[in-house]
């Protein structure tokens, strides 16, 4: 099996000679390893053949598709590892993990995020998208601790809704989300001031504000209902004048935030039926930290663009006026995935023209005009289900993250799958996973130290609680 990482490594060495020859692939028997099939041989980053945890010492988000981005100056760092792991083979590093897993057994699960390298995939017990493993923890009580191969709002989200004395542990604490980190709970909330000010005059009733607030679980029941109580008032015309909604791409803060203000979480998965929910008791949805996940889902709702400003939230009333606040149905935050955002629409033209009748589908995470380009878009469990459904010789261009699409040409090798990215270029974050910091982590486990323990406060993970029920509530 070709693992992104050796196709990184082989891309490095050849553009380190000469570029390849761009060709298109004859059949199955000959292809050239799908990620780069398109090019010739291209990585986005020559860092990302170094050794993986120099990126851990150096600023920003390391070599990758979030390298451009700014890093938060509170950004977890992870300490520097034994060099009985930095100076391993990836052989032993093998061993060592297939080891520690036996020993410790059903006390441990390894949960996989779906953009992580098969190198550690290999070891998940669940491999699945963020709620997915999630999830996954929450139906497991037999297991005493996750060791999620993810990023960090990930592992909080897992803490959240696992038992509360399971411990959640992220290998590397430095696997941030570049998309997540650019929405912090100060913004938000000082977003939601200048909002109010604004539009709080309109505001129908906010049982989560209103009266005192019960405490633990009472107080998560209370805001539950409020929630029925406010689409009661909504069908009596007292709407909110707006609804917070966040990304399950965002911080436990954040989470938080939303259940507390009356508002919800949503994945890409039901973003439109959430939408639905918000609407139903509010005016207007801010939406947070996904720009481009947020007006795909309106505008396929029928909201046009201009009822939708972006949210700068370094200028006053994030850039906007109060006239266009006052007339919008989507406030959208400007955040994005660095992944998500590289797709372009001359990409799908390349890849129509290279292979013509070729299907094309993307992620929602991208932008609104690529969405509008390709022929289908929704989840990377929209995107399996397409690649399942798909038969014998079909191509298809996917426009959503490296490891994920080469996993999925190797479970099809029937069709033709290639990323619309023309470079090899994963997650940087996701990629700080290396099997170096499992193989530290389970032998740390084995030992009797629980390393790297992600745990989220008690009121925080009570409210994001409320945020998260009130998504599954709303199904589908
Ligand atoms: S793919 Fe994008 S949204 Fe997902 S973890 Fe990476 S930066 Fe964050």
């Amino acid at each position: 099996m070709t693992s992104v990482h050796e196709l990184i490594r082989a891309a490095a060495e050849r553009e380190a000679t000469a570029r390849a020859p761009r060709g298109r692939p004859a059949g199955p028997a000959n292809r050239r390893p799908i990620a780069l099939r398109s090019t010739g041989a291209s990585s986005c980053d020559a860092g990302l053949a170094n050794d993986p945890w120099a990126i851990d010492r150096g600023p920003g988000y390391g070599p990758g598709a979030s390298a451009g981005d700014a890093i938060p100056g509170d950004a977890p760092r992870q300490g520097p590892l034994p060099a009985r792991y930095t100076q391993a083979s990836e052989e032993q590093l093998h061993e060592w993990i297939v080891a520690a897993k036996e020993r410790l057994g059903q006390r441990v699960r390894i949960l996989g995020h779906f953009y992580q390298r098969d190198e550690i995939v290999q070891h998940a017990d669940f491999v699945g998208d963020s709620f997915m493993l999630a999830q996954a923890a929450k139906a497991s009580p037999e297991a005493e601790a996750f060791v999620f191969c993810g990023v960090h709002f990930m592992a909080e989200t897992a803490d959240i809704l696992s038992g509360p004395e399971q411990a959640v542990i992220l290998p590397n604490l430095a696997a941030g989300c570049s998309m997540a980190d650019m929405a912090t709970i100060e913004q938000v909330e000082d977003c939601w001031r200048e909002l109010m000010s604004v539009l709080g005059g309109e505001a129908g009733p906010d049982p989560a504000s209103a009266g005192p607030q019960p405490a633990g679980e009472d107080r998560q029941r209370a805001a539950f209902e409020s929630s029925t109580d406010a689409a009661a008032a909504a069908a009596h015309g007292a709407k909110r004048g707006v609804i917070p909604v966040t990304y399950m791409n965002s911080s436990a803060a954040i989470k938080a935030f939303c259940g507390r203000n009356g508002g919800i979480v949503c994945t890409s998965s039901n973003a439109r039926t959430v939408l639905e929910w918000a609407f139903e008791r509010g005016q207007r949805v801010v939406f947070f930290p996904d720009q481009h996940l947020g007006r795909n889902t309106a505008k396929a709702m029928g909201i046009p663009e201009e009822r939708m400003p972006l949210w700068r939230p370094h200028l006053p009333l994030g850039g906007n006026t109060a006239e266009q606040l006052r007339d919008a149905r989507v406030i959208l935050w400007n955040g994005f995935c660095s992944v998500h955002k590289r797709f372009t629409v001359a990409q799908i033209e390349r890849a129509r023209a290279e292979f013509p009748g070729a299907r094309v589908i993307v992620h929602p995470e991208c932008p609104a005009a690529v969405v509008e380009a390709a022929d289908g878009a929704g989840s990377t469990e929209y995107i399996r289900k397409e690649i399942e459904a798909a038969s014998p010789g079909d191509v298809i261009a996917v426009g959503t993250e490296i490891n994920l699409v080469n996993r999925l040409q190797q479970q099809r090798p029937d069709l033709t799958i290639f990323c619309l990215d023309p470079v090899v270029c994963p997650c940087s974050t996701m990629y700080r996973i290396h099997p170096a910091y499992l193989a530290w982590t389970l032998e740390s486990l084995v030992a009797g130290s629980v390393p790297n323990r992600i745990r989220v406060a008690a009121s925080v993970a009570g409210d994001s609680r409320v945020a998260l029920e009130r998504m599954l509530a709303a199904r589908p």
